[in-house]
């Protein structure tokens, strides 16, 4: 018997490595989002988010925030909603056109999921047939998500994935890119490849250069307790304006791209953060 689970758990690994995360920003991404949120959570969000997490993510619920990532490949159900597709070269985002899965059922994408979960979330301290722990887990990734420019990008090359370039001398996709290489070539070259250094400088920025900005982040229209649609048209405005500007199949991106697109991925992780915090204190109060 043991020897069946040790093989599950080598599947599994080999599984997260031969399909590494293709579907949201990556590992480091997704924690900074996450650290940012929780630092900025009122005392009862706080001790709300305490209590769901699970414990091994020892308070911390940048540990658990790529955990969507790592479960969408047994909920098959989960894997439509790290992202939504938009039309072609329109650059703009509509809730009733583009959020749908493959199979044209609507609400099913990122949009659809932050909805979900938050009203899910919404439960918290009532009697409720939901599971808070995986709601809060989903909803802190897909916040994350919906923050990566082109998790909301066209429809025929899936969001970049099928747009193959090269980052400096190594082959990548340019969804990858968005996802993993820009961050983490910042980490390497600005950050002495330390994930708490970038962060450090975030929280830096959202105090001093974008103080004035950081209320109009938080706020939704009429009292909406999330408006993910938002966040979704700005990630496909960013996805024209500096993701797919300028790439074509086999372009080889460095520090031009590089340089000229990092402070948009500060300033979507800032976001992200920002905006998941606001929604927790509203959803615990
Ligand atoms: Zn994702």
């Amino acid at each position: 018997m043991m020897a069946y689970y040790k093989i599950q758990i080598v599947a599994l690994v080999t599984l997260m490595i031969v399909f590494p995360n293709t579907q949201g920003w990556g590992e480091d991404g997704h924690a900074i989002i996450c650290r940012i949120a929780q630092s900025r959570l009122s005392n009862t969000a706080s001790e709300a988010v305490k209590d769901l997490l699970p414990k091994y993510a020892e308070n911390d619920l940048g540990n658990v925030c790529s955990w969507a990532d790592h479960v969408r490949f047994y909920l098959h159900w989960s894997a439509a909603l790290h992202f939504a597709d938009t039309p072609d070269n329109l650059c703009n985002y509509q809730y009733d056109r583009d959020c749908k899965d493959q199979n044209g059922e609507k609400g099913r994408c990122v949009v659809g999921a932050i909805n979900n979960y938050t009203g899910q979330l919404l439960n918290y301290g009532k009697e409720t047939q939901y599971n808070l722990t995986q709601a809060l887990l989903f909803l802190s990734h897909f916040m994350g998500d919906v923050h990566q420019p082109l998790h909301v990008g066209f429809t025929s090359d899936r969001g970049a994935n099928l747009i193959d370039v090269h980052w400096y001398n190594r082959k990548q996709n340019l969804h990858h890119v968005w996802d993993v290489n820009i961050i983490e070539t910042a980490e390497e070259r600005f950050y002495d490849t330390n994930i708490g250094d970038y962060i450090n400088a975030i929280q830096g920025n959202i105090t001093k250069t974008w103080s004035d900005e950081v209320k109009g982040w938080e706020t939704c229209d009429s009292n909406e307790t999330i408006c993910p649609n938002i966040y979704a048209s700005e990630g496909i405005k960013a996805a024209c304006d500096w993701g797919y500007k300028g790439v074509t199949e086999n372009s080889v991106l460095e520090d031009d791209y590089f340089l000229s697109r990092l402070p948009i991925v500060s300033l979507r992780l800032a976001q992200g953060g920002v905006r998941l915090a606001a929604t927790l204190n509203r959803i615990f109060g």
